[in-house]
């Protein structure tokens, strides 16, 4: 289904945060935020939402919880929030996303491309469709993205790409072939965008984070309990010491913080980077 024909890309979405007429009126910077009704994308949005960015939240979800979520986050922080449902496996409901965005803020200062899923198989044994589907969600989607982005980033003169890749990004796993693949390919992506838009008030980086305690991390721990016959807690106990030195989670709040970081003045000269935050993973 093309994007137009779907909810929130041809109707116009509720606009939380903003009460009056004059308010509504009101237009300012933006950062849109892929894969936000969750983990770290949520953490992300919600440490732009507190430096006072008007937020497109993205993902799937419960009406009445992403309703709640935007509420939440408006009250919170002062700032305008709207949810667009585009599914990033479809280049017209990107478009339709980015679109919105221009319309509902004057400008969009920031791109978060943090949309992924996980399935994890043997190469010989990955399911055609899984790999299909990671590939659109975890690295196609943040191409329709950022092309559809840069004309009007290019415009301004001005913008922050942020892609969350992986720390499978920078290292292989065993039964993530495409997942690894993927995340290889944002990280390639991120240095091609970085070297277009040098010298013109834009940036692009990656983020490659260790394990960080969301849905996608606990299914696996929960794949993992089952194998090895232990609790849950256990379970997350051996995946971190299998591959992350300091024995602890990343938390999606300490990606949102460097992603503001990474927006911020004090790293105009920072591009072109993938920025591992890993607890030691990658040291060794
Ligand atoms: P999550 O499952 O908690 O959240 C995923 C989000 O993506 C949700 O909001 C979901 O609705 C959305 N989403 C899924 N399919 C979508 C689609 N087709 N269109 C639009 N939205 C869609 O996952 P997470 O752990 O927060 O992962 C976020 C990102 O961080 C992913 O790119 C993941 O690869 C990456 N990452 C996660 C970890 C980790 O340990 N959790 C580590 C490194 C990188």
């Amino acid at each position: 289904m093309l994007g137009a024909d779907k909810p929130g890309t041809r109707i116009r979405p509720a606009v939380f945060g903003r009460r009056t007429r004059e308010e509504a009126t009101m237009r300012l910077d933006c950062a849109i935020v892929t894969g936000s009704t969750s983990g770290i994308g949520l953490g992300i949005a919600q440490r732009l939402a507190a430096s006072g960015y008007g937020i497109v939240l993205n993902g799937f979800g419960e009406a009445r919880e992403i309703g709640k979520l935007c509420q939440d986050l408006a009250d919170e922080h002062g700032v305008a929030v709207i949810h667009s449902p585009a599914d990033m496996r479809d280049a017209a409901e990107i478009e339709g996303m980015i679109e919105l965005a221009l319309h509902e803020f004057s400008r969009i200062a920031v791109l978060v491309n943090n949309a992924g899923v996980q399935f994890t198989a043997p190469v010989h044994a990955f399911p055609v469709g899984q790999w299909d589907s990671i590939m659109a969600i975890n690295l196609t989607a943040a191409f329709h993205t950022i092309r559809t982005v840069l004309p009007p980033m290019l415009a301004a003169g001005s913008g922050r790409i942020v892609n969350i890749a992986s720390i499978h990004g920078l290292v292989a796993s065993r039964e993530k072939a495409a997942y690894v693949a993927a995340k290889h390919g944002l990280v390639g992506l991120t240095k091609v965008v970085a070297l277009e838009t040098a010298g013109r008030g834009i940036t692009c980086n990656a983020i490659c984070p260790g394990w960080v305690l969301t849905p996608l991390v606990e299914k696996q721990i929960a794949d993992r309990a089952v194998q090895a016959g232990t609790s849950i807690d256990a379970a997350k106990q051996a995946l971190l010491a299998e591959k992350q030195p300091s024995g602890e989670f990343v938390t999606a709040e300490q990606i949102g913080d460097l992603v503001v970081f990474l927006s911020s003045p004090a790293a105009d000269q920072l591009t072109g980077q993938a920025l591992a935050v890993d607890g030691g993973w990658t040291a060794q």
